[in-house]
């Protein structure tokens, strides 16, 4: 970067000096040739007046060396001329500035003359007997100009060169080093100050940046904690009716169990086994749920059909656990993936009836409004005490490990709740008194934003 700066000024200031030496070359040029005309001006004029009082004898005294001075008739025709043989000399009188002379008194012209290497300045003067006396010298040439100058200009070139070789470098350095200094770790130090104004909003874009792949950072490492423990809970979970399955089975195998107590076992062994696939399953779904499966197709759906659907299927549960569940509400269409919004209803139904008393109640509400539906789950159970409402979403917890188990419970009933009610934007509250029972209301938007369903997109 300090090279390309260094670069840069060297340029522009190599530039500006050539063209400033261009332009002093061309001032002075003029200058020197206005000062040329007036001297040869005033020469003119000296040997007009000379010639006017000695005639031709003028000349004869003359000393001419630089100049070439003609006399002219007033008729044109040359009567004198320091450089040539008058005899052979061709009529003057169209000569510019003879003409001129003729006319007003005095004229000059510049033009090549005979062999057009060199520029030629003519002045000429008419005397009273009507005659012109003209004088001419070579006009200074651009080259013998430069020439003239070629020491000074070379010495300014060189000293020019030279203080712009050391300012550059010293500016370059000078600009480069505060960015090099900058500590990109901490970039919120050099706001607002002097020597960073310009680099500050790239300052603050890497501030931003550090922060977003900070809060990445701190995500991935959260996600990966939960994995972690999600799986080490899932091992533990799965392996203990694993174990149970197993030590009913080897008792059996060892002749340990009565020919009566066969059934009983084969019993135990098919609820682990059941307790395992429901495990498996609700696992699946919740991965499902975590990875935006792409089965989920978003549709129009009815909520209070979805939630008779639910409860349908868990009537044999409600009438094993002697729980009456109802169902209230009128038509919700809502737009949602059905079998997620099956999953929510039919598992915060079945916590209702398994954490109830015998003889309880469950009942479902489907209340359609402007903007959202809300899905109200209550029952008369055993209830969650308040110190435990805020974790029963988290996945594995229960507030009574041995009660979930005994009624079939994987600790992930509500996980997968809370999360199908995410994925449609939506919310849920819990209230619960400990012994009374429990409530559960669920808010989802009508129309999640972004979602379409299969017949809006064609
Ligand atoms: P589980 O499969 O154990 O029911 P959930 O995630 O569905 O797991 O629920 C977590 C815990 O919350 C349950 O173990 C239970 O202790 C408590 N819970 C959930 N719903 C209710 C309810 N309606 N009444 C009382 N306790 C409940």
């Amino acid at each position: 970067m300090s090279g390309k700066i260094f670069k840069g000024i060297w340029i522009v200031a190599s530039s500006v000096f050539l063209a400033s030496l261009v332009f002093i070359m061309g001032i002075s040029y003029e200058y020197f040739t206005g000062l040329q005309k007036s001297q040869l001006k005033n020469e003119t004029e000296l040997a007009a007046q000379g010639v006017a009082n000695a005639g031709m004898n003028y000349f004869d005294s003359l000393n001419t060396e630089g100049y070439r001075i003609t006399w002219i008739g007033a008729d044109g025709s040359v009567l004198y001329d320091n450089e040539a043989d008058t005899a052979t000399m061709e009529n003057h009188m169209e000569r510019e500035e003879v003409r001129k002379a003729l006319e007003e008194g005095y004229g000059e012209s510049t033009r090549y003359s005979s062999t057009l290497s060199d520029k030629q300045l003519y002045a000429a003067k008419r005397l009273p007997d009507g005659s012109v006396v003209r004088l001419s010298i070579v006009q200074v040439a651009v080259w013998a100009l430069i020439l003239g100058f070629a020491q000074p200009i070379s010495v300014v070139i060189l000293i020019a060169l030279i203080l712009t070789f050391v300012l550059a470098s010293y500016i370059a350095k000078k600009i480069v080093k505060p960015i090099n200094d900058i500590d990109l770790n901490k970039p919120e130090q050099y706001y607002g100050k002097d020597n960073y104004q310009e680099v500050e909003p790239l300052l603050r874009h890497i501030a931003a940046q550090q922060n977003q792949l900070k809060s990445d950072q701190e995500q991935i490492e959260k996600t990966a904690l939960i994995r972690q423990e999600f799986t080490a809970n899932v091992s533990h979970e799965l392996k203990t009716p694993l174990h149970a399955i197993s030590g009913y089975a080897e008792l059996i195998e060892n002749g340990m169990v009565k020919e009566e107590d066969i059934r009983p076992f084969a019993g135990k062994i098919r609820s682990e086994s059941s307790r395992m696939t429901k495990l498996v399953e609700d696992i699946i779904e919740l991965t499902k749920l975590d990875n935006g499966d792409a089965e989920m197709k978003w549709e129009d759906c009815n909520l209070l059909r979805i939630a008779e659907n639910a409860v349908d299927s868990l009537d044999a549960a409600a009438t094993v656990m002697n729980v009456t569940v109802s169902v209230e509400g009128t038509d919700a269409p809502l737009k949602g993936i059905p079998q997620t919004l099956y999953s929510i209803v039919y598992n915060l139904c079945d916590n209702a009836i398994k954490y109830n008393h015998a003889g309880g109640k469950v009942s479902v509400e489907v209340r359609p409004q402007k903007n959202d539906t809300v899905l109200t789950v209550s029952d008369t159970g055993v209830g969650i005490p308040e110190e435990c409402q805020d974790r029963v979403f988290e996945r594995f917890y229960r507030v009574d490990r041995s009660h979930s188990k005994e009624v079939g419970g994987t600790g992930l009933g509500l996980s997968i709740v809370k999360h199908a009610v995410m994925i449609h934007g939506g919310r849920i509250s819990i209230s619960s008194e400990a012994g009374k029972g429990t409530e559960f209301v669920v808010t989802l938007p009508n129309r999640p934003q972004n979602k379409l369903t299969e017949e809006d997109a064609e």
